[in-house]
């Protein structure tokens, strides 16, 4: 089978099994690419999602099966040769050929979508001691669940949103929690000062002690993590430990290969890598944008570029644009943000309809770049199609309480 642009395309294979790969695969299908596929995952479950692993999976609220992106026998049914517990350890670009899990497998066009991967504490930090965690698989969060116990001490290094949301579960469960966070307030990275004072007030609603400005200086215990000591001489009993401090995207097997690498894999606005037979999508990838390269750590961003890459291995040749939205749940509050907030000036703070509501609005002089909205569902929407559609409110109009959201949409 050929392409709308004639390129040989009997077999793609991708690399990764996880929100991208899945996608990817599925919109081949649903493209009409009749020929033979295989999807190459490391992991033992089917492709799932992750959001739920710290929110409520984590609480003990949700199935094992409901988090699989689609029944297990969806991709027998699709001809879709999943192999699962299966590493890619190599490419080899001169034959076309994956070398995984023993075999070598051909293909016409690849495809990776290999994610990433959390930063580990180093051991000289006590990161190899037992009870010592991170939040990125199912295997991690199955494996910590039995130290989610009523009245034990965790600790949370980091307070980005994956350690804002394991927060959240511990302190809903009845562990007691201290969250440190090295940088002078949480969520630094990701927002302003106004939504990291909004999840503040909110944990500490719920008991949790966060510490800011304070850093790990290291884990103790014999075998087991017992104690840390943190960069202001403080020392904690501590049951468990949960790291939450970032990822970084999975390019080692790309650059094994010869891809070029950048904050990510490097692809053209179409998906493509250095390698025309190889794409790549999701958070491993690194795109065009605006005249930068933008990688986004996001289910949006996974699925969309995932779809936009299979119509482009099809020879659709439609360049990527994202329409960034994320989310996260903490207790009862629901965050949505719609837009990258990167080069904002100013932040406008608008109250919500119900209690607890708020929405914040970045702005870079009159430009509006990104909405948080917290439990206001009606804000990120109105923010979400205005920033889609490229148009500004005024910031005055945002500010006063008076003015009806919905009617900033009007043309
Ligand atoms: C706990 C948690 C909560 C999150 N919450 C949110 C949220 O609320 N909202 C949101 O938008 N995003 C959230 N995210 C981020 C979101 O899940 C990711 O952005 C998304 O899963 C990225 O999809 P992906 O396909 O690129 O990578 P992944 O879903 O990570 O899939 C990559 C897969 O490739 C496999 N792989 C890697 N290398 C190889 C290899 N050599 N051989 C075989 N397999 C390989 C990996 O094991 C993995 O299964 C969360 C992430 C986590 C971990």
């Amino acid at each position: 089978m050929k392409n709308r642009k004639g390129t040989d395309m009997s077999s793609i294979v991708v690399i990764g099994a996880g929100q991208a790969g899945a996608s990817l695969v599925a919109k081949l299908r649903a493209e009409g690419f009749d020929g033979h596929i295989a999807l190459i995952g490391e992991e033992h479950a089917p492709p799932y999602q992750r959001p739920p692993l710290s929110k409520k999976y984590l609480l003990g609220e949700m199935a094992l099966e409901r988090l699989f992106l689609r029944p297990e026998s969806y991709y027998p049914e699709n001809a879709i040769d999943l192999h699962l517990d299966t590493r890619a350890d190599a490419i080899d670009r001169a034959d076309k050929r994956v070398i995984a899990g023993g075999k070598s497998i051909p293909y016409d066009l690849l495809a990776l979508t290999t994610g990433s991967v959390p930063r580990r504490l180093p051991g000289r930090l006590g990161g190899e001691l037992a009870g010592v965690y991170v939040v990125r698989g199912l295997a991690d969060v199955d494996a910590m669940a039995p130290e989610f116990r009523e009245g034990a001490h965790v600790l949370i290094v980091g307070g980005g949103y994956i350690g804002l949301e394991a927060a959240a579960v511990a302190a809903s469960r009845g562990l007691r929690v201290t969250l440190v966070e090295a940088a002078p307030r949480i969520l630094q990275r990701v927002a302003a000062p106004e939504t990291s004072d909004y999840f503040r007030a909110l944990h500490a609603s719920h008991g949790v002690d966060i510490r800011e400005g304070v850093g790990l200086d290291t884990l103790t215990g014999e075998d087991r993590v017992t104690g840390a000591r943190l960069s202001d001489g403080t020392e904690l009993e501590v049951d468990f430990v949960i790291v939450g401090v970032g990822i970084t995207p999975a390019t080692a097997l790309a650059e094994a290969a010869g891809l070029e690498v950048e904050n990510g894999i490097k692809v053209d606005a179409f998906g493509r890598t250095s390698d025309p037979a190889i794409w790549a999508a999701g958070d491993c990838a690194s795109f065009p944008h605006q005249g930068q390269r933008l990688r986004l750590e996001s289910v949006p961003n996974a699925i969309d570029m995932a779809e936009r890459v299979a119509e482009n291995m099809m020879g659709a040749e439609k360049p990527y644009v994202p329409q960034p939205w994320f989310w996260s749940d903490q207790y009862d509050v629901k965050l949505q943000i719609a837009g990258l907030n990167a080069g904002y000036d100013r932040v406008i703070a608008r109250a919500g309809e119900q209690e607890g509501s708020a929405s914040f609005w970045y702005y870079k002089g009159d430009t509006l770049l990104a909405v948080d909205a917290m439990n206001d569902a009606r804000a990120y929407m109105v923010g979400k199609r205005l920033i889609d559609a490229g148009r500004s409110p005024d910031p005055e109009a945002i500010a006063n309480p008076a003015t009806e959201l919905k009617a900033l949409l009007r043309p």
